[in-house]
């Protein structure tokens, strides 16, 4: 992939809509969009200046009015000259646009070009990059708010200490080396241990903000089980606020298992609505009940609902025993409506309402037994950051055995080194092109 040509592509989601942004970049952007546009006076060029243009065809004959954006290099998302077309959304517009920047020598780009050359030119370092994406396929604003602080950094700024200070100790062991023949003091081992320890707890405090910064990012799975007609769809319904499951009086309609996904304080849980569970010959409804088990067995919690007007009957008995056996769970007694006097039990009415909060609450509590805490505790977020600090962690362990046994510096530096190298890889300093690839191809075409 050349960084030198200049590259083109819609950067707006596709379909018709209110307006459609074409991007150029690279050191011809310019020559390319004059190609294309009509100007009502000879283009000035004012960078971060947006000016009106007729976008033109093959005959001269306008197709559309535009408004240009000039982006001079290096203040611009690439680093490089950018140019923004924003035409009115039509697709044929749009691909015309496209096609005839084409012809005026442009390259189409690939997915995360754009996104890629701001990385290669400089302007932000690899989990900048990586959290445009994010942000991007954000589907809470919890979400893009950890993907917008990433965005500006925060991931490095974490690291960037931690990796100083291993990078002192790496100097220090180094010129215990150097020094050693002279018999100049070399470092103790109590003195490299005090060293090796911040970096450690650095490390395994961003490790750990991952337990969060993954159900973030992830999110998780809820299947509400129970027997035909206790009210899981109903309870689907209030849990998601609104109608989208098929609520019916006949037991045993929920044949298929439906599932949408809602905002738990900023967590994106996927609802799963399972069909009703009891002892059946009948045998479509066997397969739905299979369905229902397997959809247990993916969920990460299983809410189990109990009709509180008929009791707890031999089905629900067997269904809470597996939904225990199987994990996270929560037993709902539904219709309290239609029920006076206590119980220990979590009592709701999916009709009107009440209780809804408290579930709420509970899933909160079983999700995140010690709260949610400040967005900075999701600060990790990706599995490759979280492997790449855990194999820095395990070479500093390493290292400071070493230590403990002893063994000479030159030794301990090869442990330390091993320790740098997954932070280098993380931050993008030194990271295999494969691996690149590989990130910048989830990306969209356009980013
Ligand atoms: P499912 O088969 O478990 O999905 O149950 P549905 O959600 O389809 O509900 C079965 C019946 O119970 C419907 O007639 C609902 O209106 C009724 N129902 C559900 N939740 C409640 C509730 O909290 N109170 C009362 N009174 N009726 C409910
Ligand atoms: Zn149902």
């Amino acid at each position: 992939m050349s960084t030198q040509d200049t590259i083109v592509a819609i950067s707006t989601p596709p379909g018709a809509g209110g307006l459609g942004v074409v991007r150029l970049s690279g050191a011809e952007a310019r020559r390319v969009a004059e190609g294309l546009l009509r100007f009502p006076a000879a283009p000035e060029w004012k960078p971060w200046t947006a000016s009106l243009a007729e976008l033109l065809d093959e005959s001269g004959n306008t197709v559309d009015q535009v408004v240009v954006t000039y982006f001079a290099a290096p203040r611009s998302y690439t680093a490089e000259d950018v140019v923004e077309i924003a035409c009115h959304g039509s697709p044929v517009v749009l691909r015309h646009c496209v096609a005839r920047a084409l012809q005026g020598g442009a390259r189409p780009a690939e997915p995360g070009e754009f996104t890629l050359r701001a990385y290669l030119n400089g302007r932000i370092d690899l989990p900048q990059a990586e959290a445009v994406h994010d942000l991007i396929t954000a589907t809470t604003l919890h979400q893009a708010r950890i993907a917008a602080q990433q965005m500006e950094g925060s991931v490095s700024r974490a690291i960037a200490p931690l990796k100083a200070q291993l990078v002192e100790l790496i100097a220090l062991l180094e010129a215990g080396i150097d020094f050693a023949e002279d018999d100049v003091s070399v470092a103790s081992s109590d003195h490299i241990l005090d060293r090796i320890r911040p970096i450690s707890v650095g490390l395994t405090r961003l490790i750990e903000s991952f337990r969060f910064g993954k159900l973030v990012h992830d999110g998780l799975t809820l299947a509400i089980a129970g027997r035909p007609n206790v009210g899981k769809s109903s309870l689907f319904n209030a849990l998601l606020q609104r109608d989208r499951a098929i609520v019916t009086n006949i037991p045993g309609t929920t044949r298929d298992t439906v599932s949408e996904t809602f905002s738990l304080e900023g967590i994106p849980v996927r609802l799963v609505d399972t069909a009703g569970i009891r002892a059946s010959s009948d045998v479509v409804e066997k397969l739905g009940i299979e369905r229902s088990f397997q959809a247990m067995a993916d969920a990460d919690i299983t809410i189990v609902v109990i009709d509180l007007s008929v009791g707890v009957e031999e089905d629900d008995l067997q269904l809470m025993e597996r939904a225990v056996e199987q994990g996270l769970h929560l037993i709902v007694g539904n219709k309290s409506d239609l029920l006076w006097g206590a119980s220990d039990l979590l009592m709701v009415s999916a009709k009107t309402g009440d209780g809804i909060e408290e579930l709420r609450r509970r899933l909160v509590a079983l999700i995140a037994p010690d709260g949610f805490a400040s967005p900075q505790s999701g600060l990790i977020t990706s599995l490759r950051h979280e492997l790449l600090l855990k194999e820095s962690l395990e070479s500093l362990q390493r290292t400071a055995n070493a230590v403990s046994f002893g063994l000479p510096h030159e030794m301990l530096l090869l442990d330390c080194y091993s320790a740098l190298r997954p932070l280098d890889a993380l931050t993008g300093a030194t990271t295999a092109d494969d691996i690149l690839n590989h990130i910048f191809s989830t990306f969209c075409i356009g980013k």
